[in-house]
């Protein structure tokens, strides 16, 4: 088998609400944006992936991109990962078209990719994971909402320039949630997007505040709490308090994770297939997590395909207790996040996602749907 034909789409859905995303200081984003890929074999087999990127740049990046997919065996995908690394260091980050080749594996098998990586059970606790910095109060009824919904626990962002004032939702929230749901925080300090206006910027002290003040919160953990680079930083950190640390989802490759296990920075890895190599990779950190006695929790966020990539991994892996599963009506939702998805992705009524039971990765695109938001920027 091979691939024969390869396409791009620049796929852009309208939100119903500028979505104020807390990392971005100041950015109202009001679509969706991303790549979709689309690969057939010379059997007919379609297998397609998604990234988060400027759909343009494809354009003009497809000739070099086609040139080492087309006759490519989809089962070889190490092969595959091999050409991404090189791809890598000369500019291309292209992890997020892998998932694609496994899409193809799982159609070829008739199995669902999960089943494929060794997973057996297709039921996985979600995170109500939020994006917005909201008003106590206002998040509070967020909260109580959810909580009827099924989420048994939620992520927060801090990202006010002083954290004293995202303390102050955590509190309201453990005033009107009690221990009913788990409360996880996310600083997002990993990489300082300070495009329009300043945000904030954590140092070691900063962080260990921050941490001993949310042991009082009883938090499960603290998620990006220093640069991704600052090994140093991050382990006295986890030194100094009793929350536990999360990191990695805009960490490279399976050697960055190498480092920071051996380094003891975090507590929990949080790859995302779609930057750090692939499906494959993420299932290898599963493994490097295990071995370490490490949590295990993959990153995910942007759009329901690349939620699903990662799924299948979450699936496959018993030490990952909780997926990611990002959401904050009114303006993050499900139809902004899924909109070209036959089916948008939700949570049944006790707070568990479903791996589907199709084979591949599990979605099928609305063709009428990608008509209306998506172009083709390149095929070959
Ligand atoms: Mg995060």
């Amino acid at each position: 088998m091979k691939i024969e034909h390869i396409e791009f789409y620049h796929v852009s859905i309208p939100l119903d609400e500028p979505f104020m995303l807390s990392w971005v200081p100041g950015y109202p984003m009001t679509e969706n944006q991303f790549i979709l890929v689309r690969m057939t074999t010379d059997d007919g087999i379609v297998g397609e992936s998604a990234g988060i990127s400027i759909g343009e740049t494809y354009a003009s990046y497809g000739p070099t991109i086609s040139s080492f997919i087309v006759g490519r065996d989809p089962f070889d995908v190490e092969g595959f990962l091999n050409m991404l690394e090189v791809e890598g260091t000369m500019g291309l980050r292209l992890a997020w078209l892998e998932p694609a080749f496994w899409d193809i594996m799982g159609k070829a098998c008739g199995q669902p990719v999960y089943r494929l990586l060794g997973g057996g059970n297709n039921r996985i606790r979600a995170y109500y994971s939020t994006g917005e910095l909201r008003e106590p109060n206002r998040r509070a009824d967020d909260l109580i909402q959810m909580r009827e919904r099924g989420f048994k626990a939620v992520k927060l962002r801090f990202h006010n320039l002083d954290w004293r004032e995202d303390m102050k939702v955590v509190e309201k929230a453990r005033e009107v949630i009690g221990d009913s749901m788990e409360i996880m925080v996310d600083a997002n300090q990993a990489m300082r997007y300070e495009i329009l206006q300043p945000g904030p910027r954590w140092d070691l002290k900063t962080a260990t505040d921050v941490a001993r003040a949310l042991e009082e919160y009883d938090a499960y953990w603290l998620e990006e709490p220093l640069d991704r680079g600052d090994y140093e930083g991050m382990r006295e950190l986890r030194q100094r308090t009793s929350i536990r640390i999360a990191g990695g989802e805009i960490n490279w490759r399976l050697q960055e994770f190498a480092t920071l296990v051996q380094s003891r920075c975090l507590d929990i890895l949080q790859p995302d297939a779609a930057y750090v190599g692939g499906i494959s990779t993420t299932k290898k950190i599963a493994a490097l997590a295990q071995a370490s006695g490490l949590g295990f929790e993959p990153h995910t966020w942007g759009n329901g395909i690349s939620l699903l990539i990662n799924m299948q991994v979450m699936a496959s892996s018993l030490q990952c207790k909780f997926c990611e599963f990002p959401y904050d009506p009114p303006s993050w939702t499900l139809e902004g996040r899924d909109g070209i998805l036959a089916e948008p992705i939700d949570i049944d009524s006790e707070g568990f996602v479903h791996v589907p039971e199709k084979p591949g990765l599990g979605f099928v695109i609305d063709e009428e749907k990608l008509k209306k938001y998506g172009r083709k920027v390149f095929e070959f």
